[in-house]
């Protein structure tokens, strides 16, 4: 069971929720030391009524860990969260676009884009800098130099920026990052997961092309169990039989998560289907099945990109694509 202590309470009120639980029988222990405190109590939890422990001095919530992800759980009549980044609200009803390049490749290339997106209608400026690339002879992106010029990009353009974090190592580097991106392959680094629970910005987790919703919600949790409230959801495409686009990407995840999780649910299509073709009807379809944003790859010359050129779309195409958006949410 976790108890979820008020933001008001003192340490006495939290210390003597201990007592009790431990004179009751149970293990008892502080699973977030830092407001609103959580404690955890193991043992046979099935007979306890959570009424007792929530009429205690400075208890806020009582959540039985029925559910394997509890604080990413959707309880009854729970409304969705929404995750404000530099401004930007990105679910419970609202939307968000966040579009550029996969890699930020030169000043030049970013500063261009980062003005072209934003004029295309998107909220949030994405690029990767540090790349997890399958092949470690392809293009690992400019690091470093990299955040920095993303930042500088979006400060010129007036959006917020969300980058790749692949080590906690790197967190110094991510300061002006407003949202940090937690990519497929890393959905699983519990580590990085763990670091990332109390960095105090805001995490964008993709799902793993191989990993369940179950399996996402879990990872999910481990940011909030860290005490990062503020996580967005991704689906990104899985690993199935057909081989027709890079990867299958499961819109049903859209309404299941929705239903599951009071967390944002943001779809990339570009990742998804690996074809440029294919990104625009797939990111109206996301948005028809409820999605609370897209996250879409962006390039002004896509035969020239140091990476995934193939599934990038232009300016001109963000722009019709963010129109036609906004119409079918209205219809909606
Ligand atoms: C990306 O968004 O650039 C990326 C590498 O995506 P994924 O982790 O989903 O493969
Ligand atoms: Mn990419």
């Amino acid at each position: 069971m976790i108890v979820v202590m008020k933001p008001s309470a003192k340490t006495r009120e939290q210390e003597a929720v201990l007592t009790w639980a431990r004179e009751n029988g149970f293990s008892a222990e502080i699973l977030k030391s830092d407001k609103p405190v959580l404690l955890c109590l193991r043992g046979d939890t099935a007979h306890l009524d959570p009424e007792r422990l929530r009429c205690l001095d400075g208890v806020d919530s009582v959540r039985r860990l029925t559910e394997a992800a509890p604080l990413a759980a959707r309880s009854e009549g729970r409304e969705h969260t929404a995750v404000t980044v530099a401004g930007i609200r990105i679910g419970g009803g609202s939307f968000a676009v966040m579009a550029g390049p996969c890699s930020v490749e030169s000043r030049d290339q970013i500063q261009a884009l980062a003005k072209s997106v934003k004029a295309a209608g998107a909220d949030v400026l994405r690029g990767g800098a540090f790349k997890p690339r399958t092949s470690p002879y392809s293009f690992q992106g400019l690091g470093a130099e990299g955040v920095a010029l993303l930042t500088e990009a979006g400060k010129a353009a007036g959006l917020p920026v969300v980058s790749e974090i692949v080590s906690p190592r790197d967190l110094p580097l991510f300061e002006e990052v407003d949202l940090l991106q937690v990519g497929a392959r890393n959905m699983q680094n519990y580590e990085l997961l763990k670091e990332l629970g109390h960095a105090g910005k805001p995490v964008l987790l993709k799902r793993g092309p191989g990993c369940t919703l179950k399996e996402l919600l879990l990872s999910a949790e481990y940011l909030l169990a860290g005490g990062n409230e503020r996580v967005i959801l991704c689906e990104r495409g899985i690993r199935s039989f057909d081989t027709a686009g890079r990867y299958t990407l499961d819109l049903a995840a859209v309404p299941i998560l929705h239903e599951k999780s009071h967390l944002p649910v943001v779809v990339d299509p570009s990742h998804g289907t690996g074809c440029a073709v294919y990104v625009r009807p797939m990111a109206l379809a996301a948005a028809a099945a409820g999605a609370d944003g897209l996250l879409i790859e962006v390039h002004n010359d896509p035969t020239h990109a140091l990476s995934d050129g193939g599934q990038s779309i232009r300016p001109e195409e963000l722009k019709e694509l963010t129109v036609r958006i906004k119409k079918l949410r209205e219809i909606l």
